[in-house]
């Protein structure tokens, strides 16, 4: 038989993806993939009826329905200020990872470099792989997760063509401050580089942190290329709806290499999507108020057991060290592997969490991201099964 693609033995399964497996095999309470147990707003419900019988059902403008785009336009210029024009700067995607992967492969040639931060969320080195990008990690070191802007520069005068900014970030919960984007935004300008931004938890910022748009910054909106998705901003991470903004001579581009991976997202979905991005003020306001109760029950009760987390600044994932129950787990401290260390916590504790290790290029192998997009009564679930770890230090 021929052989398969370098490429695509090259590839791992998802380590997200197969730990939702494993929790499911254990009947353990999923805190792996970062997704919500709860539904999406009624609003999106009722639009999604009134489309089943009203249509479209076949194919919208492969870079988007107008309605959509004109609405997404909309919502991106009353949050950032910035006018964007849904005829020329906006394509309209299969989620986020449709248009981190359509912007790499539209800015990258094969052997390109492109600036990913570590830990990163793991679909960025696939991303790399499929655009024959080759990554240059600069370290977000634990726990506060803090770049070295020196570390940043060296990575610059390799000569990328693209740094890749997950702001809110997954998995650190880190929101970067205005004064971290400058330098981001400084050395992209500085060494003609673009930004390719990963902004899905925008809208989940813990005050006092708030969220800064790269594209806002100075000469940034020119070489800025926003992926974004309505997955978590309105709980509807299956209709895998996302898309990109940037420059017109970019999106021009874009929409092309969009065009031939996927000919677009779902039409009916895009048309039932217009409700949630003409809702108000407030049901961002009530989004951010619902996670930050879900954080306060999740990280206090983290702290209640005694576990050693940092608290989320943005987004809804928390990394927690757990060194400390490497022997209940079967494993020397000094040789931790945390992907059977979530194995046991799976089986052993009902608990599923993604290995830390899984997210690093550095080798880091004693912490473990678990997320909070559940109801309360599955987090205090959740809670009360971790709460077996104490008696095992
Ligand atoms: N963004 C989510 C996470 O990091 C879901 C990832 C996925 O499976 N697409 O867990």
């Amino acid at each position: 038989m021929p052989i398969l693609s370098k490429r695509s033995e090259s590839f791992t399964e998802s380590v997200i993806r197969r730990m939702t497996r494993i929790s499911d095999e254990h009947q353990a309470i999923n805190l792996s993939q970062g997704f919500p147990d709860f539904d999406p707003p009624r609003a999106l419900i009722d639009s999604l009826h009134r489309v089943a019988d009203a249509g479209p059902h076949q194919y919208a403008v492969t870079w988007g329905d107008p309605n959509f785009r004109n609405a997404l336009a909309k919502k991106h210029e009353h949050f950032t200020g910035q006018v964007v024009n849904p005829l020329t700067e906006l394509v309209v995607t299969c989620g986020s990872t449709e248009a981190m992967m359509c912007a790499m492969m539209t800015v990258c040639n094969p052997g390109d470099k492109v600036i990913v931060f570590s830990p990163f969320y793991e679909n960025y080195g696939a991303d790399a792989i499929l655009s024959g990008a080759e990554p240059i990690f600069v370290p977000l070191v634990p726990p506060a997760f803090n770049f070295d802007p020196e570390v940043l520069e060296n990575a610059f005068r390799q000569g990328p063509k693209a740094i890749v900014v997950c702001n809110p970030s997954n998995p650190t919960g880190k929101v970067f401050t205005r004064d971290e984007l400058m330098i981001v935004a400084d050395l992209a300008k500085r060494y003609d580089c673009f930004v390719i931004t990963d902004e899905v938890y925008e809208h989940i910022v813990y005050a006092p942190h708030v969220h800064t748009y790269m594209c806002t910054l100075p000469g940034m909106k020119e070489r800025t290329l926003v992926c974004n998705s309505l997955s978590k901003t309105y709980s509807i991470t299956g209709w895998r709806l996302g898309y990109v903004i940037g420059p017109a001579h970019v999106i021009d581009a874009a929409r092309k290499v969009h065009d031939f991976l996927t000919v677009g997202a779902p039409a009916p979905l895009q048309e039932a999507a217009v409700a949630g991005l003409t809702m108000p003020d407030s049901y961002y306001e009530d989004l951010c108020a619902l996670y930050t109760r879900k954080r306060a029950v999740f990280c206090d009760g983290l702290e209640r057991i005694g576990l050693t987390y940092t608290r989320p600044q943005g987004a809804y994932y928390v990394m927690i060290d757990v060194s400390e129950f490497a022997h209940a787990a079967g494993m020397r401290p000094d040789a931790m592997d945390d992907n059977r260390f979530c194995e046991w916590l799976a089986s052993e504790i009902g608990v599923g969490a993604v290995p830390g290790s899984s997210f690093f290029r550095e080798p880091v192998n004693h912490l473990i991201r678990m997320h909070f997009a559940k109801q309360e009564s599955t987090l205090n679930a959740a809670l009360e099964r971790l709460d077996k770890l104490r008696t095992l230090r």
